[in-house]
């Protein structure tokens, strides 16, 4: 059973009350939960420091990845958060971008697409007259 859960009280101040979201943070990073490259979270951790299923995948994967947080260098394996200064890598489409550990010059297509589904409703109106 790995079904290790973070609770919100041991990293509450219990005179501000306030959750002290460092601490909480690294703690999901020691179970896992929260990937420790990337920030990446999961409900659930191995109960161990490890590295998201993107990650991963970066690491392993000689071939074309794609993440939802990071691109890959593919002279040096270097990898970069659209965060980092990169934000031109939102943008839907084919940007060319340079690896800031070797200078390699490389292209990362982007690909944009949110949907959110809803549940159905509950239950049908009644009493409609
Ligand atoms: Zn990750
Ligand atoms: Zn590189």
């Amino acid at each position: 059973m790995n079904t290790q859960m973070i609770k919100f009280e041991d990293h509450t101040d219990p005179e501000t009350k306030k959750i002290n979201w460092e601490t909480y943070r690294e703690a999901e990073i020691a179970i896992g939960s929260r990937c420790y490259r990337c920030g990446h979270s999961s409900c659930f951790g191995p109960g161990y420091r490890d590295l998201c299923s993107d990650c991963k995948n970066m690491d392993e994967n000689s071939g074309e990845v794609t993440s939802s947080n990071r691109v890959r260098c593919p002279n040096c394996t270097h990898q970069m958060s659209p965060n980092d200064d990169l934000y031109e890598l939102y943008e839907e489409g084919t940007h060319e971008i340079c690896c800031d550990e070797c200078g390699e010059i490389f292209e990362v297509e982007t690909s944009v697409s949110y949907s959110f589904e809803s549940p159905a409703l509950k239950k049908e109106e009644k009493g409609a007259v």
